[in-house]
């Protein structure tokens, strides 16, 4: 099926900030394109927010606040089960939109990043009725506690490119279900389906100021965002090292902070594992989004008598997949998001040549695909465990596989590297893949499957891949705050307890 993307330029004449639920040009004075990396050709080039413009947004939803956060959970649930059917009936657009500014097979998106985030927005229509707390109760005698779960205020996030409208799902769902207002700013590389998503929530009627979308760069209004002393938490999800400085700027004002960061997910296959099972799973996990996923399978740890099958069969199901137009339905592997980010997967992948050895890939095709940012599949063996190809993230759909002896050794190496985000672990064993579970340092593992995702479930990580969740009744920890109510229940003026201050 073709889709047709809306004329950019004619649906966003009045701006790209979207500010106090209106549209409307930003202050930078700056112009940026968002390019289709399928062809290298502009989708869009709009005026950039400047800090004046964050500033505006934050205004705007200090101004919603009040309304928003003592509307019932029944009223806010409404409104989001509204912006669901909203987000629903726009999804070819959406579609449209998210394979053009990122590339992404058309299939993907209809199938992974659209309804993904529609289901999402349902979930957090019935979540925004279950705000748990303990019950309320006499802990003490002489008093009744309970708890109230409160929304934060306004919350500042910043989300990368990879997945746009999930991002953005992910970011403001939560956050509004709770009670919280949002300023979102999303990568400047793919502002569309966030500002699609808030033109969603003004179609449900969600009130103005709400969602508000800046779209900016990163080391002006990212930072100005992250250090705004509106805000009362910054959710951030992007890059390690980005992640660490937005960090930084938000911690110095003592807001609330939420960091979903880098991964470099391992796949851990013991020799009792169902080969077939493994292949077609490692080339899923480590391909989906050409490798642009923060859970992708990045590292490859195969018990020795697998080993060989494993490689073997891992190169000819790469070497058999399609790479192309994201917009054919029978493509596998779209670009990636840009030339500059090819450039930098195809000076890893070279680098790693040089003491490694490249089994199926490695080379910037040319040809048709010459003028968008392809890159194939690229398998890697014998590389050392200490070394860059391993140890850091690529973020490009290159896997490395390494053997190992005992399951010691396996769990081991899937632990060497500072990030933990995701990992699987392949066997048919269940006490093998029980003690795995347990001892994979990752905020999610899976087992005998690489990927999957689902909303009822929190997603984020463990050491460098952050801390905080997304997704799931647990994200609400993150965008609430807890108040204990403790009231006395006697009635008596001298209360016992007072005797620990005062001789009575
Ligand atoms: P990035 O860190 O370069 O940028 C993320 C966002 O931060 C963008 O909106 C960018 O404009 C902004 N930014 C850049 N510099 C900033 C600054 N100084 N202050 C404030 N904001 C700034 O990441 P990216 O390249 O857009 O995305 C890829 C990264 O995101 C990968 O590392 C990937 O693992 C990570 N990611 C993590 C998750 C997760 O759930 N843990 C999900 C998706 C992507």
């Amino acid at each position: 099926m073709a889709v047709q993307l809306p004329d950019a330029a004619a649906k966003y004449a009045e701006g790209t900030q979207f500010i106090g639920g209106r549209a409307r040009p930003g202050t930078s004075g700056r112009r940026q394109p968002v390019i289709d990396p399928a062809s290298g050709k502009p989708v869009l080039e709009y005026e950039l927010a400047g800090p004046a413009d964050v500033d505006d947004a934050v205004a705007a939803a200090e101004g919603a606040l009040p309304q928003w956060a003592t509307a019932t959970p029944a009223d806010r649930s409404e409104a989001l089960y509204r912006l669901t059917s909203a987000l629903r009936e726009m999804s070819p657009d959406l579609v449209a939109a998210e394979s053009a500014q990122c590339g992404k097979p058309v299939r993907l998106c209809e199938e992974f990043d659209v309804p993904g985030s529609i289901d999402n927005a349902a979930f957090f229509a019935g979540a925004a009725r279950r705000l748990d707390g303990m019950a309320a109760a006499e802990y003490s005698p002489d008093h009744t506690s309970s708890v109230r779960r409160e929304p934060l205020g306004v919350v500042g996030s910043i989300a990368p490119w990879n997945y746009p409208l999930q991002m953005a799902a992910w970011k403001i769902l939560p956050a509004i279900a709770a009670g919280n207002t949002v300023v979102l700013k999303p990568s400047e590389l793919t502002p569309l389906t966030a500002l699609m998503f808030a033109e969603a929530a003004r179609e449900a009627g969600l009130p103005d100021g709400v969602v508000n979308i800046v779209t900016g760069a990163g080391p002006d209004v990212g930072e100005h965002l992250a250090g705004h002393p509106g805000l009362a938490m910054i959710s951030f999800t992007g890059s390690t090292p980005v992640g660490r400085r937005v960090a930084r700027r938000a911690t110095e004002g003592g807001k609330r902070l939420h960091l979903e960061l880098g991964g470099k997910a391992p796949f851990v296959v013991f020799d009792d594992a169902d080969l077939e099972a493994t292949v077609h799973g490692a080339v899923a996990g480590a391909l989906i989004n050409s490798g642009q996923d923060c859970t992708a399978a990045t590292r490859a740890y195969v018990q020795r008598p697998l080993y060989e099958a494993f490689v073997a069969g891992v190169a000819d199901l790469m070497a058999s997949l399609t790479v192309g137009d994201p917009a054919d339905p029978a493509t596998d592997l779209g670009p990636l998001v840009s030339h500059r980010h090819r450039d930098r997967v195809a000076a890893f992948v070279d680098r790693a040549r040089a003491h490694a050895t490249v089994v199926t890939g490695g080379r910037v095709p040319g040809g048709d695909l010459a003028a968008g940012a392809y890159y194939p599949p690229t398998l890697i063996t014998g590389a050392a465990q200490d070394s860059e190809i391993v140890q850091q993230e690529v973020f490009g759909p290159v896997l490395t596989v390494l053997p190992f002896d005992t399951d010691d050794e396996g769990l081991a190496l899937a632990n060497d590297t500072p990030y933990g985000l995701a990992a699987s672990v392949w066997s048919r064993d269940v006490y093998r893949t029980g003690r795995a579970t347990r001892e994979l340092r990752a905020g999610c593992v899976w087992v005998n499957d690489h990927i999957p995702i689902i909303s009822e479930m929190p997603h984020g990580g463990y050491r460098a891949s952050g801390y905080g969740k997304d997704m799931s009744a647990y994200s609400f920890e993150e965008y609430t705050q807890v108040k204990h109510v403790m009231s006395d229940n006697t009635a008596v003026a001298r209360k016992e307890w007072h005797r620990t201050v005062f001789a009575l």
